[in-house]
């Protein structure tokens, strides 16, 4: 039992009880100097009517162990003194009560011994011959008074040292119990505030946080879900193009098929191998974003000059639908990694096309703004269906399967574009009728502060 609590209580305590003592004995020290004083004012009454009856020999006769006993002519010298011998002492006029008992017929002071340990009453009264009797008693002061009470104060001392150890133990395993018992799972479980106001804001904190980590734990369960699934629909996405691969190699090997088949069979295997290819490209790419991107090259890049290199790159996949490309607006900088930026315009554009109808328009428009960059890539083609707006950004989800694996699709570039917009904390918005082409609009920060 030596902790912080337990200590701090067992010294307010003992400090308490020390306190206590001291002001109970200075009070009783008043209580009995008054008392001690009044007394001795009777007692030299008592004497000066003796002494005034019958003079010295009521001192010869008296008999005083506790008083001392003073005759003082009004001249001042001793005529009596039961503590030395009256002729060896000096004239007395000038000691206090002496002046005030010649004065006004009675006079007490008090004067402290050479040692300071004691101190002496003095209470002297003027008889009516004009001589003064006085009477003095050793008054004891508080300290020896205490060292006269040392054995008993010792003993109240120990017993309050062992009471407020008690004490002290039991207040501290109260005081610490409930804190004990706090489940750090669930702080606020058998809480009462009203109870236990000065721990209230722990509990609160505790409480708060373990809401946070849930939330965590909930975010971090979730993301394994979806690595869970990423990775059986990248097997899944994998698995349709080798099967079709090996399909065609085999009837190759085999001798099966005609001549005439040997080229479109070739290209089909080509064509399978290309989808491959973007779909572990895009793979990479998402995973790499996936990792934070933490090797990425912050610069200020220019959003039109990147659309244009995008949109130079497509051209010919456009001319071969006859869709015809636009770029509209200004120089727009901003703090970017080009190599995001540019992800995320191609992805839009190449969706545009691919989705668009023959003799279709893309129309891509980049616009400076005062805190943002915006970026428009409006098409003509099918459009996408209200209820499916939502969803167009999840990885692998497709409006239409058939039509995206025919042109080519992964299934993952609007995820990398989702991606690839959190990273420059922007935004994406989908708008358009269905039916009626689609705008994709993005707007990124100029400034965004790096954590
Ligand atoms: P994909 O490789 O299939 O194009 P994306 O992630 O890029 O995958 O797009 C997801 C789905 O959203 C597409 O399959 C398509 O159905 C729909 N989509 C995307 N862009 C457009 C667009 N411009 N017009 C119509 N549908 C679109």
């Amino acid at each position: 039992m030596n902790g912080k609590i337990f200590n701090a209580i067992w010294s307010v305590a003992i400090a308490v009880f020390l306190a206590s003592l001291l002001f109970i004995m200075g009070g009783l020290y008043d209580y009995f100097s008054e008392v001690q004083e009044g007394q001795l004012k009777a007692e030299t009454q008592m004497v000066s009517q003796g002494v005034v009856l019958s003079g010295m020999d009521y001192l010869n006769r008296l008999e005083t162990k506790n008083y001392r006993v003073t005759w003082i002519r009004a001249d001042g010298t001793v005529l009596y003194d039961t503590a030395a011998n009256s002729g060896d002492l000096e004239n007395h006029l000038e000691r206090d009560e002496v002046k005030l008992a010649l004065a006004e017929g009675y006079g007490k002071s008090m004067r402290f011994s050479n040692t300071l340990s004691d101190k002496q009453l003095y209470s002297a009264m003027r008889l009516p011959d004009g001589s003064v009797l006085r009477l003095s008693v050793l008054q004891k002061t508080v300290w020896t008074m205490l060292f006269g009470f040392a054995q008993p104060v010792c003993i109240v001392v120990f017993i309050a040292f062992i009471l407020s150890f008690i004490l002290a133990s039991r207040l501290t395993r109260r005081i610490l119990e409930p804190i004990n018992s706090i489940d750090p799972d669930r702080p606020m479980q058998h809480f009462k505030e009203a109870e236990y106001k000065e721990i209230a804001p722990l509990l609160k904190r505790l409480h708060e946080q373990q809401e946070q980590m849930k939330c965590d734990r909930k975010e971090i369960e979730k993301a394994a879900l979806i690595r869970q699934d990423f990775t059986a629909n990248v097997s899944h996405e994998l698995k349709t193009p080798l099967h079709v691969i090996s399909g065609y190699a085999e009837l190759l090997e085999t001798g099966l098929a005609k001549d005439e088949d040997i080229k479109p069979f070739a290209a089909k295997i080509r064509a399978e191998a290309g989808r491959m290819t973007s779909l572990v490209e895009d793979i990479i790419e998402l995973t790499e974003l996936d990792n934070g991107g933490s090797e990425l090259v912050w610069e200020t890049c220019d959003l039109y000059r990147i659309s244009k290199n995008a949109l130079d790159s497509l051209e010919t996949v456009a001319a071969d639908r006859n869709i015809h490309l636009e770029l509209h607006g200004e120089s727009s900088h901003l703090q970017g990694v080009s190599k995001l930026l540019h992800s995320i315009v191609y992805n839009l554009c190449d969706n545009a096309i691919k989705y668009n109808r023959e003799n279709g328009k893309v129309l891509v428009q980049v616009e400076n703004e005062r805190e943002s960059v915006m970026l428009h890539v409006r098409d003509t083609g099918i459009g996408i269906p209200e209820d499916c707006r939502e969803r167009i950004f999840e990885r692998f989800y497709r409006v239409d399967k058939s039509r995206s694996k025919e042109a080519g699709g992964t299934g993952l570039g609007l995820s990398i574009v989702k991606h690839a917009v959190m990273i420059h904390k922007g935004m994406v918005k989908v708008s358009g009728e269905a039916g009626e082409g689609t705008e994709f609009i993005v707007s990124l920060p100029k400034n965004i502060r790096k954590n």
